[in-house]
């Protein structure tokens, strides 16, 4: 990590997850390049237009660490699906009540014939005013397993060919100045017997990386998880408390010197939560791990909220933290280094 030696951030620092609600006038946008009403760089134009305002927004909140809020991803193993050689899509599929997802299938050798997110990443590092973004990239078990393999001889083969091209991916988001990305895996503990190898896959993704790495798990078993936080080559483990209740949070002892990302809100429901109810989680948090350690994020990402609502969490999120940073520096907390 020796390239962000300098990026001092405030003690506790404060980021996301990753998505932020779409703004209503993006919606209405897509909606008409779908239709053909407008073209592509109608659309380019407003996906840059909306990051510049998703990013803003963040940073007028308070956030130390902003993302672009994923503005031009409908979805996330899709996303990288149709970007990568090798990947059809032959119609969606119903996933949960009436929530479709376009499952993409593998039919011929996956290759990475270009970059993914690059241009992406650029944009956000250019409009951002803090030194330091989050990025995030799907992981390569996730997608492997949110994918039909049609084509390599068993899962395993599928998915440490993917973890290929993500570790290729990162590696040229580092050449090209990033300083933070996350590898998002909530698929990660679905199939309790496959989590032995499924982290040998997430950790091919860390190869040749030497800037800050995240791994991102929700909707998972902690229990099953912290089993494995020991074989883990990350740099910090977001994982999600609020929506649990802050019941799990003695798993955060078996981090040993893993950084946490810790979810102190609540995604899935829409009341604003109490300041002192975050407060009080990060104070236990720190039961169990050193404040330099810790970072506070919502459990997940903000995007299935109304935006206003998105918006007076990361408000009561930051205030929160910042009260807490009182009570630190009073201990002589002040900064961390990224
Ligand atoms: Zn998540």
């Amino acid at each position: 990590m020796d390239a962000n030696r300098d990026i001092k951030l405030p003690i506790l620092p404060t980021t996301v997850i990753g998505s932020y609600p779409r703004p209503r006038w993006l919606r209405k946008t897509i909606k008409l390049y779908r239709q053909g009403r407008i073209g592509e760089k109608d659309l380019n134009e407003a996906f840059n237009d909306a990051v510049t305002s998703v990013v803003r927004e963040q940073e007028i909140v308070g956030i130390d660490i902003p993302s672009d809020g994923e503005m031009r991803r409908d979805e996330m193993v899709e996303y990288f699906a149709e970007r990568i050689e090798g990947f059809k899509f032959y119609g969606p599929v119903r996933v949960w009540g009436n929530n479709f997802f376009n499952k993409p299938a593998v039919v011929g050798e996956i290759k990475r014939t270009k970059s993914i997110t690059v241009d992406e990443f650029l944009y956000l590092n250019e409009v951002t005013t803090r030194d330091v973004v989050k990025f995030t990239i799907t992981g390569p078990y996730t997608i492997a397993d949110w994918s039909y393999n049609e084509y390599y001889r068993d899962k395993i083969e599928l998915a440490s060919k993917i973890a290929s091209i993500i570790n290729q991916e990162v590696r040229e988001l580092q050449d090209n100045g990033a300083k933070f990305i996350q590898i998002d895996e909530p698929a990660l503990t679905t199939h309790p017997e496959e989590v032995e190898w499924a982290v040998d896959i997430v950790n091919e993704v860390t190869k040749g990386v030497h800037i800050k790495l995240g791994l991102h798990v929700c909707y998972s078993d902690y229990i099953t998880l912290s089993k494995y936080f020991d074989r883990l080559k990350y740099d910090q483990l977001a994982l999600e408390f609020a929506n649990r209740g802050f019941r799990d949070l003695d798993i955060l002892k078996k981090l040993n010197d893993i950084e946490i990302g810790l979810g102190v809100i609540d995604v899935h429901n829409r009341s604003v939560e109490e300041e002192s109810r975050v407060e009080r989680a990060i104070e236990k948090a720190m039961k169990y791990v050193r404040p330099e350690k810790i970072y506070i994020n919502p459990d997940c990402g903000l995007k299935l909220l109304p935006r206003e609502i998105a918006r007076r969490k990361l408000q009561v999120m930051v205030s929160a933290t910042r009260r807490l940073r009182g009570v630190l520096a009073k201990k002589g907390y002040s900064y961390i280094v990224l």
